[in-house]
């Protein structure tokens, strides 16, 4: 696939009009034009550039995934599923305390930790809890700083706006926690298509990705919860596994459950035409366990793929300092994970179809895609 560059009036008409904008915040900071403003992106200015730094990262402009693999990883590591793989692990963090501020088993949280504390990274970029549930990108460099910010924000955060901030500041050594599109823009960026960014991206030194099935839309989320809870009141939430069909939204007063048929409208519409369910452009990526004693038990774990030698560096450092601690991989564990990836591609192919109208139109994926072009039905 040809990559197509052109400027912000191709992104706006392309990715916002039509409704594909994830709300990462690639396209923010980078010049004065762009602004996060809640969940959103907003233009201030127009801009008669012909090619915009924004529309070549946006993960949502027309992306040639087969070239980033083999950009970023190691082609004998390469699935068909779920992307890069070299190792696959089911893992917590060994301190109580970290895993009683974490969402699940603390390992996102014990690894950015572990990078600021051996000075693999020196600014931590993660999802503040923000107001009113609307997370912001935040810059720490104190690694007890990364253990105040675990547990997921199932809003969209545009963290990529504050690294797009703090690499403009030049000298750094960024790691980030992102989600599956925002690993898509990084990786983007680090194919370097346009020289003036050139540079910025050498800073990232690494990408803990999260697995994501999709993100809420704020303003319906907010309309959701407000008809049946005080917003002071949260303390977190969860999706536990699919059979559950239900949103857990966790209360000062116990544990809310929401069916999921409810939470359904409030899903983030671009998130529909997502097909990353693991993170694949990521050094590792981080999800929910699954095991055979069920959720209880399952959601103090996490399960890890390793992608990259610096992702592996730094879990076996993790493992060597016993702040991480591993359990034996249930046997179809990793199956179950790349069905559920593969659905996930499946439906986005489907629903990209249903929009473009054109059997050989993904829109911005390409359906000669050697993973995405058996998922079309027909011929393409
Ligand atoms: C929108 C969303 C959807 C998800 N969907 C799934 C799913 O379908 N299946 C699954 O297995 N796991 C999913 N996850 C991941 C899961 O919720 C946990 O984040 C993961 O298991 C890691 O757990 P942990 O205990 O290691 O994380 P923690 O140690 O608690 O660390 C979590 C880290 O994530 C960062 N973070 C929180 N919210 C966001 C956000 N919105 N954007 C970027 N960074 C953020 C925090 O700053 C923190 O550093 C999702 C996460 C998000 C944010
Ligand atoms: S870069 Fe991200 S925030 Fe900007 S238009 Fe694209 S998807 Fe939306
Ligand atoms: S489902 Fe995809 S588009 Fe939506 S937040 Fe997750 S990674 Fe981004």
């Amino acid at each position: 696939m040809e990559r197509k560059i052109s400027g912000q009036k191709e992104l706006q008409k392309e990715v916002k009009e039509s409704g594909f904008c994830t709300g990462c915040g690639a396209c923010v900071n980078l010049c004065p034009y762009h602004v996060a403003y809640h969940d959103e992106v907003i233009l201030l200015h127009t801009c008669d550039l012909k090619e915009g730094g924004c529309y070549a990262f946006c993960p949502r402009t027309s992306t040639d995934l087969q070239a980033l693999y083999k950009l970023l990883s190691d082609p004998r590591d390469l699935t068909p599923e779920i992307g890069p793989l070299k190792g696959f692990y089911i893992a917590r963090a060994t301190d109580p305390q970290t895993r009683a501020g974490a969402q699940h088993g603390g390992t996102v949280t014990t690894l950015m930790a572990l990078a600021l504390q051996e000075g693999i990274i020196d600014t931590a970029i993660l999802a503040d809890e923000g107001r009113d549930l609307l997370p912001q990108g935040k810059a720490v460099r104190d690694p007890a700083e990364v253990k105040k910010r675990g547990k997921s924000r199932f809003v969209v955060s545009p963290i990529l706006a504050e690294f797009n901030r703090i690499a403009k500041e030049g000298g750094r050594k960024i790691g980030i926690v992102a989600t599956p599109c925002q690993a898509l823009a990084l990786a983007k960026m680090r194919s370097k298509p346009l020289a003036p960014y050139a540079d910025r991206i050498d800073q990232l030194k690494l990408v803990v990705g999260l697995f994501c099935g999709w993100a809420l839309a704020w303003r319906n989320l907010l309309a959701l919860l407000k008809k049946k809870i005080d917003l002071g009141e949260i303390e977190g939430m969860d999706i536990p596994p699919s059979q559950y069909h239900l949103l857990q939204v966790f209360t000062k007063k116990g544990p809310l459950e929401i069916a999921l048929d409810e939470v359904n409208p409030c899903v983030r519409g671009a998130c529909w035409y997502c097909q990353d369910l693991t993170a694949e452009f990521s050094d590792l990526s981080v999800g929910s366990a699954r095991l055979s004693e069920g959720w209880e038990e399952a959601k103090n774990w996490n399960q890890v793929i390793v992608r990259t030698p610096r992702g592996q560096r730094l879990l076996d450092l993790a493992r060597e300092r016993e702040i991480l601690e591993f359990r034996e991989v249930p046997a179809g564990t990793l199956e179950k994970l790349k069905t559920a990836s593969l659905s996930k591609k499946k439906t986005a192919v489907k629903n990209l179809l249903l929009r473009s109208r054109n059997p050989r139109d993904l829109i911005y994926l390409d359906s000669r895609d050697p993973v995405l072009s058996p998922l079309i039905k027909g011929p393409t």
